[in-house]
């Protein structure tokens, strides 16, 4: 993410923002100079102030010429440090546009009037002035931008507009200069309007967390501003509230609506124990939460910062209209003077004729619905997402996603619900089952794997006292081993077995039997000798089959499931939800492998995973999906897309959304391109006048954006 200097300046189509950062080591004057320096050659930075007293920097820019990240690199190169902050926007976005809808209106009617006037039949003496007053309301802002691009030698359209409308104004035509500047002007408060509506989508809705706590410090209860809470204070919220932190519940229980984070419909049932997440809703129990995260350390506060930092992202066919966009409007220019020059001598028609046609090549020199196609869809898509609790890293991800041939999926907690339970305990060798379960604990006691937890659970309900294990050593993909009461004991799959000869037919057929089932066979070992199989089965997710067969509807070529279970197990539990392949006894390598395979046959591949253990597959494919990641900050920050919810069929809508955001944006360029072609051979035949120029131009921009929002409310 660098800001570019490069880009094509165009106004009207700029995507503004403002960032509030807070930055370390701005303690005095001298400091903010040091800033001011800095920052003030940033290309599409437009102003920022700063507060020294909060150590804030509040920064207004382009978000299509300049990233967040990128105001934050130049600060860190002065050697302070800036963090990207999140605080209540709703004030931010509308003030400052009031007195814009103010000029924008008062043009509207002052050029209305004089429109009026001059049908009426009145003279000059009152209609020009009505059209000056026109000009003047609408052109302020015009005006101030335009010198602000002048003075950076850049060719922005302000400055081509005003161009225009003088050269309207000289040769007389004072209504299309009027028209022209309050078009242009109601045009560029309508863009900005609704981009912003857009670009704060996610946030208003999560904006939502209190303010303020019922904190209870030594024994007494207290309202308190969020600010002043400090991790370990223990907070009371009463049913109904909203969770004003990240915590985890110390006393009560309660059904919280946590659809602000992980967009599920369903309240989750919260227990002693549980965490919590800020802005999500109590419901009818009442909770003691201890905090455990304040202000941007809060999952809501990374999310939000995560979206605007993917928004402010360029997608790649974003470079591709910015490179057109470069030659484009130096074309039209030249053009236009070609046209104004040249023409009249050539044709010999009157010069006055020839320099009109000229200005409307002015104005529509702009490519700037062409500029606003891609981020417009691109930022709705990404805020609709995570709205649905599907976390997208960037636009480059959503296009990628549009080729996404084949869907791979993890299988443990990913297809099934990662919560397994042991339903069997077979002897072999003649040990008794409680036997092979102590000597299992002892090992997995040590182990974070979701089987390792079954076995434990399991043991503990027996309450015989667990012997300890010693030298716990776990083996990724294949079980663990550790010394238990001097003998050495070995937890694991028919992999490890074979590879540690430890199988036998007889064995292999207890194996075969369990795998049919749908079931994880763990061998036990002790001192060299299978001493027992633990049968564990973890229930395949309730969507797992409808986001299977929605994947296949929405053209998906392939799914496929990959595991480091057995084969048999793979088998049952892969024709249980109808995934076209399974590949079993894979170890974290074996996957990026498959991975890589897959995608030599069939083209781009989407995986599906938990992303602590399947990091490596993330990375391998071409999008990774983290599933669950409200709970994970592993997931959170390193996959391509994170679903906060454990909810497959935000897969499938994912790949939609991928597919549906690549369609919109083409429907944009088609829409952008087609007008400007159009109007380009109009305006050459003469047959354009100005404010249409400038309306189809509007009219352009504003069915693009029109068309990008949409993508807010797809699913
Ligand atoms: P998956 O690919 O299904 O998510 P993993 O790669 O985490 O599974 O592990 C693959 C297999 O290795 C598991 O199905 C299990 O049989 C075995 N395994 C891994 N770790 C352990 C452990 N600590 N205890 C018992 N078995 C384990
Ligand atoms: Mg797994």
């Amino acid at each position: 993410m660098t800001a570019r200097a490069d880009a094509v300046a165009c106004t009207a189509c700029e995507v503004h923002t403002e960032s509030t950062y807070r930055i370390e080591g701005m303690d005095c004057h001298d400091e903010v100079q040091l800033l001011e320096r800095r920052l003030a050659h940033l290309p599409g930075l437009e102003r920022f102030t700063a507060d020294i007293l909060n150590q804030r920097l509040r920064v207004t820019h382009d978000a299509s010429r300049l990233s967040a990240a990128a105001v934050a690199e130049a600060v860190n190169a002065t050697g302070m440090r800036a963090w990207l902050e999140h605080e209540r926007l709703s004030a931010l976005i509308s003030r400052g546009s009031s007195s814009r809808v103010r000029l924008v209106a008062l043009s509207g009617i002052a050029f209305a009037a004089g429109f009026l006037m001059q049908v009426g039949g009145l003279g000059p003496g009152l209609v020009i002035p009505a059209y000056l007053f026109a000009i003047g309301a609408g052109g302020v802002n015009t005006v101030r931008r335009a010198w602000s691009s002048a003075r950076a030698f850049s060719l922005d359209i302000n400055v081509l507009m005003l161009v225009a409308v003088a050269g309207a104004m000289i040769i007389g035509e004072w209504s299309e200069a009027a028209a022209v500047i309050f078009l242009f002007a109601l045009a560029q408060w309508l863009e900005t309007r609704s981009m912003d509506r857009a670009r704060h989508a996610i946030r208003a809705l999560m904006e939502l967390a209190p303010a303020d706590a019922l904190v209870r410090r030594d024994g007494r209860e207290q309202r308190v501003a969020v600010d002043e809470l400090i991790v370990g204070d223990t907070i009371i919220v009463k049913p109904g509230e909203k969770i004003p932190i990240d915590g985890r519940i110390t006393d009560g229980g309660s059904d919280v609506n946590q659809a602000p984070i992980t967009g599920e419909s369903l309240p989750v049932d919260k227990h002693v124990g549980d965490d919590l997440f800020a802005g999500t809703i109590n419901g009818h129990g009442a909770l003691e939460i201890r905090v455990t995260r304040l202000g941007r350390d809060t999952t809501m506060a990374r999310i939000i910062n995560l979206v605007e930092v993917a928004q402010a992202q360029r997608a790649p066919s974003q470079s591709f209209v910015e490179r057109f966009a470069r030659y484009y409007t130096p074309a039209v220019i030249v053009a236009a003077a070609i046209v104004a020059l040249v023409a009249p001598a050539l044709f010999g028609q009157p010069f006055g004729s020839w320099f009109y046609r000229a200005l409307v090549l002015l104005v529509i020199s702009c490519p700037c619905a062409l500029v606003i196609s891609t981020p417009v869809s691109i930022v709705s898509a990404l805020a609709g997402a995570a709205r649905r609790g599907v976390l997208i890293k960037g636009g480059a991800h959503l296009e990628r996603t549009a080729e996404v041939r084949v869907v791979a999926f993890d299988k443990t907690g990913t297809l099934t619900r990662g919560h397994p339970e042991v339903v069997d305990v077979i002897s072999v060798n003649g040990v008794v089952p409680a036997e092979i379960l102590r000597l299992a604990a002892a090992v997995e006691a040590r182990s974070e794997h979701p089987v390792a937890r079954a076995i434990l659970r399991r043991a503990q309900h027996d309450d015989s006292p667990l012997p300890a294990g010693e030298g716990f050593r776990a083996l990724p993909g294949l079980g663990a081993e550790a010394s238990v009461g001097g003998e050495h004991v070995l937890v694991g799959n028919h992999r490890l077995f074979e590879e540690r000869a430890l199988c036998s037919p007889a064995i292999d057929r207890q194996l075969d039997e369990l795998g049919r089932a749908g079931r994880t066979a763990v061998l036990v070992a002790r001192g060299g000798r299978t001493v027992g199989i633990i049968g564990v089965a973890d229930a395949i997710r309730d969507s797992g089959r409808a986001a299977v067969s929605r994947l296949r509807q929405g053209g998906i070529e392939r799914v496929v499931m990959l595991t480091g279970d057995n084969a048999q197990t793979a088998a049952a539990i892969g024709s249980a939800l109808g995934v076209d392949e399974w590949r079993a006894e894979l170890l974290p390598a074996d996957k990026v492998a498959a991975i890589e395979d897959l995608k030599r046959r069939y083209g781009a591949v989407a995986m599906v995973g938990d992303g602590v253990n399947d990091a490596p597959a993330l990375a391998a494919a071409d999008v990774g999906i983290a599933m669950g990641a409200a709970g994970t900050d592993a997931a959170l920050e390193t996959a391509d897309v994170a679903l906060m919810a454990d909810e497959l069929l935000a897969v499938p809508y994912f790949l939609r959304l991928g597919r549906a955001t690549v369609r919109n944006i083409r429907t944009n360029i088609a829409v952008a391109l087609g007008l400007k072609a159009l109007f380009l051979g109009l305006a050459i035949a003469g047959a354009a006048t100005l404010w249409m120029a400038v309306a189809a131009d509007m009219g352009a921009s504003l069915l693009v954006i029109a068309n990008g929002l949409r993508l807010l409310e797809s699913d």
